[in-house]
């Protein structure tokens, strides 16, 4: 059973001073699982999980996972300034970025954050450009072929645009030692959203493998292994749970049998997960305004895919409740909809839900990762607020909604934008 982490009560005074739709955040399920995290990994002296920032990218968030601990994981400019402002420094900062101009690998440098490279190629790129290289450099692994675990669950490295390949890992390292590089990193992010313990355990004990088969051919000095992102969350009510504290155990299963043996048990652990810090600690709570009987029943709600994109762009199961109709047999068939002129714009389709009225309040669940961040403009739909219930149980805008005024801000010079203001004016709006 997937609970909201709101009640209606809660969710209809907050909607009087936030209209829907907003997201939602709760800081004690933030916290209480990055504290888990960290526990799950304690046995490793250097363990540290730096948050994959592009998942949800607001620094009220970043604040909140710093104080527990979390380093950052940014892969562009403007998460390396919001990682910045909120107090990050050095390496508190992963830099894991792939098809990077020049400018973002010189301010990571200057932040002293720890580059992740991404291709071979990235090495010459960094001398043609005279980028200095930091002490310690990090190179992002591809095995190619198919990644498979035992419960059938497979994702494919060899079809995705990322990280280099053994040989190409051993001469980017060799180059670097010739360019005063002395410590090395190994990162490798090879299966998404995987709801299985396994995954971290087995990716875990290759990348250790390869440690060793690097450091026999390059010589180099290996400092930590970062297993990246990919711990996944049970979206449909019907998964089973990761349980992280088994997941901590079985890396250190792997790092007592290969890296301690071969004199590599002072290496690090990092770990980049997004989806997994944040996903089901953030929801979208939307209104149902319009119901519609044609060859199927719909119910309109106020969001749409522009405030929450992945069930348009992956068909992804979002859960949803009723709020208040908790206990209410789901004996009606849906299509929840928002208001896109694209037919993709649907939350939920064939769905078994409560009778749904006009005025209810939807709580889509699981939006705390890749939801808000994932937003866009199209048809002119503006991004809700963000807000955040606090440890207290009282509730914190930390972000408020757009506004027309910032979706046209950027015709600032052009003639028109005295009429947009006028029209603007005109519609009541702000
Ligand atoms: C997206 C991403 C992550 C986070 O992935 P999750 O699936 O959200 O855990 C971590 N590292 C890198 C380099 C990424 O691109």
């Amino acid at each position: 059973m997937k609970k909201a982490f709101i009640s209606k009560e809660q969710a209809e005074a907050i909607a009087r001073e936030y209209p829907t739709p907003f997201y939602i955040y709760d800081e004690k399920g933030i916290r209480e699982n990055a504290r888990a995290v960290n526990k799950a990994f304690s046995w490793n002296k250097g363990f540290r999980e730096y948050f994959a920032v592009k998942a949800t990218p607001n620094p009220e968030i970043l604040k909140v996972l710093l104080e527990e601990g979390c380093g950052f994981d940014c892969s562009s400019m403007a998460e390396l300034v919001l990682s910045r402002a909120v107090g990050a420094k050095g390496a508190d900062i992963m830099f894991s970025s792939n098809d990077t101009p020049v400018e973002e690998f010189v301010y990571a440098g200057e932040l002293d954050s720890i580059i992740n490279l991404d291709d071979l190629t990235h090495v010459d790129y960094f001398i043609e450009n005279n980028i200095p290289f930091k002490e310690t450099m990090c190179c992002r692994f591809n095995p190619g072929g198919v990644f498979k675990m035992s419960n059938g669950i497979m994702d494919n490295p060899g079809d995705s645009k990322y990280g280099m390949s053994e040989e190409q890992m051993a001469e980017a390292f060799t180059k670097m030692m010739e360019h005063g590089v002395k410590h090395f990193g190994i990162h490798a992010f090879l299966a998404s959203n995987t709801v299985t313990n396994e995954y971290y355990p087995q990716l875990a004990g290759q990348l250790f493998e390869l440690a060793i088969r690097l450091k026999e051919a390059t010589g180099a000095d290996i400092t930590f292994i970062n297993l990246s992102g990919g711990v996944g969350i049970p979206y449909t009510p019907d998964q089973t749970p990761n349980d992280i504290a088994v997941i901590g155990e079985g890396v250190h299963k792997k790092f007592d049998e290969i890296m301690v043996p071969a004199g590599l048990g002072d290496v690090a652990i990092f770990t980049e997960m997004g989806r997994y810090m944040m996903g089901p600690f953030g929801s979208l709570v939307t209104r149902a305004i319009h119901e519609k009987h044609i060859y199927k029943e719909y119910i309109g709600v106020d969001a749409c895919a522009a405030n929450l994109m992945r069930p348009a762009m992956y068909g992804s199961y979002h859960h949803i409740t009723v709020l208040g109709k908790e206990n209410e047999p789901c004996d009606h068939l849906y299509d929840v909809t928002g208001s896109l002129c694209e037919n993709n714009d649907k939350f939920a389709i064939d769905r078994k839900l409560p009778k749904i009225d006009m005025g209810d309040l939807i709580y889509i669940h699981d939006a705390g990762a890749h939801g808000f961040a994932m937003g866009y403009n199209y048809n002119g739909r503006l991004w809700s607020s963000e807000l955040l219930l606090q440890e207290d149980g009282s509730v914190r805008c930390i972000r408020r909604a757009q506004t027309m005024r910032d979706y046209f801000a950027t015709f600032d010079e052009l003639p028109v934008f005295n009429a947009i203001e006028d029209a603007i004016e005109e519609s009541g709006q702000q």
